[in-house]
């Protein structure tokens, strides 16, 4: 059975992925616990997707599959636009989605 942790990803400085678009420290912790509980709150930054909420069940009845129907759903929404979707703020200078999203698969294939 998969585990509602796989979702949460980290990068090799340590920083919490986004499992959506790829985003790295979009939370400052884990977003699951072991129960599919949520451990922590966190809106991406860049793509504003919100464990809790963007998450919620789709056609499934399995919890995990959820969680993987939902972000691919909501990632191919994001990627339809590849535009960053937060703050123009806190937007990276040289943010790239398209490079952003290829480390997030080289990191985390089981979310693609
Ligand atoms: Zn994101």
């Amino acid at each position: 059975m998969i585990s509602a942790l796989q979702f949460n990803i980290s990068d090799a400085l340590g920083r919490w992925v986004c499992p959506a678009c790829g985003y790295p420290g979009y939370s400052y912790g884990p977003a699951y616990d072991e129960s599919h509980g949520l451990a922590g709150m966190a809106i991406c930054p860049c793509c504003l997707w919100e464990p809790g909420y963007d998450d919620e069940p789709l056609a499934s009845a399995d919890a995990e599959e959820t969680i993987l129907g939902s972000l691919r759903s909501y990632r191919a929404s994001w990627c339809r636009e590849r535009l960053w979707r937060g703050r123009e703020t806190e937007r990276p200078d040289a943010w790239d989605g398209a490079e952003q999203l290829r480390r997030l698969f080289d990191t985390a294939p089981h979310v693609r």
